[in-house]
């Protein structure tokens, strides 16, 4: 069987990406979402295995010493978040292609180790303002972790040039329409 490709999205956090991934997902391409671990709390509806493995720091320290994770991050201060080795290789082998949610740190890391047969890409908001509005309107965020995250998106988006791919997310409709266009092409190579 054809093992499947890998595509890496990366963005701030609250620039919408979720949004986007979960449009593009909807669209018949035998895209399979990769379950990352992290050492954060669930938000809002969040479900353990669906949207990520929520381990404690104790556990998450034991998986990395088992050298269980492709790659890993401390994203926020005491917050990890690692993409365990096993999901993403058996998605893979199994003919799935597998989308990515990480970290500007992770998808560099993930791009490196796949090369050709990963695309990453990055979505970036209109502006810093817009993204605190959206982050704030989405209402899953405490004041002080939405600074924290405003905070990194400065480092985030010093990161976008690397990408092989950058779609601006300011109309949902023109963004969902170039995240399937980017990601067709790919498919199709
Ligand atoms: P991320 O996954 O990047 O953290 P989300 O997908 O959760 O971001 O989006 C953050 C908030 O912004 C959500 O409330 C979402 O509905 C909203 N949003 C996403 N894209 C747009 C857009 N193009 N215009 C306006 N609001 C948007
Ligand atoms: P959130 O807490 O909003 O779900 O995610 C915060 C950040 O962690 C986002 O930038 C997200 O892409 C990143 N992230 C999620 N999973 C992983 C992962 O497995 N590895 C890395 N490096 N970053 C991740």
């Amino acid at each position: 069987m054809k093992s499947g490709k890998l595509i890496i999205f990366s963005a701030p956090s609250g620039s919408g990406k979720s949004t986007l991934i979960n449009h593009l997902m909807a669209q018949g391409l035998n895209l399979h979402f990769s379950v990352s671990a992290t050492s954060r709390p669930p938000r809002g509806a969040e479900r353990d295995g669906v949207e990520y493995f929520f381990l404690s720091p104790e556990e998450f320290r034991e998986r990395i010493e088992a050298g269980d994770f492709l790659e890993y991050q401390e994203v926020y201060h005491n917050r990890f978040y690692g993409t365990l080795k096993s999901q993403v290789d058996k998605q893979m082998a199994a003919g799935e292609n597998v989308v990515c949610d990480v970290d500007v740190l992770g998808a560099g890391n993930i791009k490196k180790a796949y090369g050709e047969r990963a695309l990453s890409v990055f979505v970036r908001p209109p502006s810093t303002e817009v993204l605190r509005a959206r982050l704030e309107h989405r209402g899953t965020d405490a004041p002080e972790v939405i600074d924290e995250r405003i905070a990194r998106a400065e480092f985030e988006l010093s990161f976008a040039p690397t990408f092989d791919a950058v779609i601006v997310n300011d109309d949902l409709a023109e963004a969902c329409a170039k995240v399937l266009e980017v990601v067709q092409k790919f498919l199709a190579e």
